[in-house]
């Protein structure tokens, strides 16, 4: 295993994430994960479900901003701790919907969330129309997401993504972001 990968592992126990080594995944298509994890907690205290099959890199990526970002927004708009990520996909081998072009899912690169579970039992959906609270939670970690993850997309971006928010790690040129 590179040493980048080791290293990131580590940090990953830090943050108190729990996580499984599993099969490199490969396909003749181009996708490629070969030192995939399968995600099972993101911190001590946020899980994530179901589990998730993603790299290092986009699990460290998500157990940080849901720790620094989306914890601490749940905790200042509803007065709750953030206590789970419902994901939709992870590691999906397949191309960018309508295209050719493999999507960042077929690296392990790639999170989309559906919704945010708070510890009291509250429930926030990504959806087109959310409730006005809901709203405000989810622009506002929709926005902090753009820097931390480089493509960010949801409701109203396209019909794709109405349900979820799509975060990526793939680089952009010249190191910017395409939030949308
Ligand atoms: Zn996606």
């Amino acid at each position: 295993m590179p040493a980048e990968e080791s290293a990131c592992r580590a940090r990953l126990k830090v943050l108190g994430a729990e996580f499984e080594e599993v099969a490199p995944q490969r396909d003749a298509e181009g996708c490629a994960l070969p030192f995939p994890l399968k995600l099972k907690r993101l911190t001590r205290s946020i899980d994530i479900e179901p589990d998730a099959v993603i790299n290092c890199a986009a699990a460290e990526a998500s157990a940080r901003f849901a720790a620094d970002v989306i914890s601490s927004t749940a905790k200042a708009m509803f007065d709750e701790d953030l206590a789970a990520i419902s994901q939709a996909s992870a590691y999906v081998c397949r191309p960018r919907n309508g295209t050719r072009k493999l999507s960042e899912h077929a690296f392990g690169n790639a999170l989309d969330i559906a919704r945010f579970t708070l510890a009291k039992g509250t429930t926030i959906d990504v959806e087109p129309a959310p409730p006005e609270k809901n709203e405000k939670f989810l622009s506002s970690i929709r926005k902090a997401a753009c820097g931390p993850f480089k493509t960010v997309l949801g409701p109203g971006s396209d019909a794709d993504h109405a349900l979820h928010f799509h975060l990526d790690l793939a680089p952009r040129r010249n190191g910017g972001t395409f939030c949308q």
